[in-house]
């Protein structure tokens, strides 16, 4: 890609001179953020502020016509910038409204502004593009990824780099902004994304629903699903709405499944601080594909969550919510740093574990999690250096959440639940590593952590089971 551009650019240079302006010293915008593990993620040189997706949808074909617009800043004198973009055939670019010439190879698609953007230059990027849109299967993840189409209804599950699969994007959680989603859909489905429902507009054959998600996400987190819904609507003591969308077959089930999620909001508020988005609600997939997504404002479940999982429904819906806080309001600020996103929302199900069952319940299940997580076959140690192709590995659930609960009982219940609201507060709408973590301990402990956390999270042997504050069961 680099050879051909150059080659491409030295010829358009040649052919209309250097522009004259502030930014004559531009140079392209990198095609990658710098995430370690996933170098071409995401793209340098601007940071998006705002996405409009217009999406016309055909869920019988699952043919695709979209218009994207960015409103974007750019961070350093561009000459060129790069979106993260998949498979769909491009129709035109606009940059500030003028036709932009750009080269659309593999993941990455460069545009060429006119004239160059200047270091702190607001700008705005139209992309219309049509196809039929696939799933992409990322190098993290032995699932795949991004829009997908499964007959009777469509799912946008993006973690990690699905995003680029149905709109350019910046796709990177570095990068959050917020979104406007206009859903054209025929007549008779119901179109679902993150944020507040604005409007329902009728239009002959078909009806776009418009949706504004005006709390800062990362592109991973964005979501769009078309089915035949139906919707149960309800607010919790507080005043949040929450919107659960249900097949419309199963308005029922979903109903029971979901009966206490207003509960465990008003649980976790008490340990985490205030709820942080204006809205929350799940939407059940009429698939089952084995996982369960926290999709921003709106989080996601295979229909499996319904049937057959015994009392274990309860868990993931418990750790999706969860997620909102931790994933969500704080993101990884690399891949590598996912342990803060699954360690915590798994310790955040023991915790509600604990508020229904007691303490003591508590302690069975750590003791429990702890002979898992010995099994090396089972759980991979260094969870804050997870294997780059298996990232969302066993040990980043249960080892991270048996790092949180050691360290509940290495610096007490006081410290600990001081920790975890401040760094909620503190890294809000952003994100945050595991150094800030440590650092965040270090301080509110008013210790030095690094050989807890070194054990713990860097080193393949699980540390004693004494740091649990449970004897050795030989
Ligand atoms: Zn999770």
């Amino acid at each position: 890609m680099k050879t051909w551009m150059t080659i491409w650019l030295g010829v358009f240079w040649m052919t209309i001179g250097l522009p004259l302006g502030l930014a004559q010293d531009a140079q392209p915008g990198s095609s990658g953020v710098g995430d370690i593990y996933y170098p071409d993620l995401g793209n340098g040189g601007y940071d998006v502020q705002h996405y409009t997706l217009n999406l016309m949808i055909d869920v019988e074909t699952n043919f695709l016509a979209g218009t994207a617009k960015l409103e974007a800043v750019a961070t350093q004198d561009l000459s060129a910038f790069n979106l993260d973009f998949l498979n769909l055939k491009i129709a035109t670019v606009l940059v500030d409204g003028q036709t932009a010439p750009y080269v659309h190879e593999g993941r990455e698609l460069t545009i060429q502004p006119l004239e160059p953007l200047a270091t702190d230059q607001a700008f705005e990027v139209i992309v219309k593009y049509y196809g039929f849109p696939q799933p992409t299967s990322p190098e993290s993840i032995p699932f795949e990824m991004g829009w997908n189409h499964f007959g009777t209804g469509i799912y946008a599950a993006n973690e990690p780099s699905g995003a680029a699969t149905w709109y350019p994007v910046n796709d990177h959680p570095t990068d959050k902004a917020t979104y406007t989603f206009n859903l054209s859909v025929p007549e008779g489905y119901v179109a679902v994304a993150n944020g507040v429902l604005e409007q329902t507009i009728p239009n002959g054959e078909r009806v776009t629903y418009v949706w504004e998600a005006r709390d800062p996400m990362a592109s991973y987190l964005s979501t769009v699903h078309v089915d035949r819904f139906l919707l149960d609507e309800t607010r919790t003591e507080d005043g949040l709405t929450l919107r659960n969308y249900y097949p419309e077959r199963y308005l029922q089930q979903g109903i029971v499944a979901f009966r206490r999620q207003a509960e465990m909001i008003a649980f976790f508020e008490t340990v985490f601080g205030e709820y942080p988005f204006e809205v929350y609600g799940a939407v059940v997939v009429n698939s089952s594909f084995g996982f369960a997504l926290e999709t921003q404002t709106i989080s996601m479940f295979g229909r499996e969550v319904l049937f057959g999982m015994g009392g274990d429904a309860e868990w993931i819906i418990a750790h999706e919510l969860a997620h909102q806080w931790f994933g969500n309001y704080v993101s990884p600020a690399q891949w590598r740093d996912i342990w803060l996103n699954e360690g915590f929302a798994t310790y955040a199900e023991w915790l509600w574990y604990e508020y229904n069952y007691g303490s003591e319940e508590l302690e069975n299940l750590v003791a429990e999690e702890y002979e898992n997580a010995s099994n090396p076959f089972w759980v991979p140690g260094r969870i804050a250096e997870p294997s780059r192709s298996d990232l969302f590995n066993a040990g980043v659930y249960n080892r991270g959440a048996l790092t949180l609960h050691a360290l509940r009982l290495e610096v007490g219940d006081a410290v600990f639940f001081d920790i975890l609201p401040t760094w909620l507060q503190r890294y809000a709408d952003s994100v945050a590593t595991t150094a800030d973590f440590i650092a965040l301990s270090n301080e509110l402990s008013n210790r030095d952590l690094t050989g807890f956390f070194d054990g713990w999270l860097y080193e393949d042997a699980l540390p004693p089971i004494e740091q649990l504050g449970l004897g050795s069961t030989n």
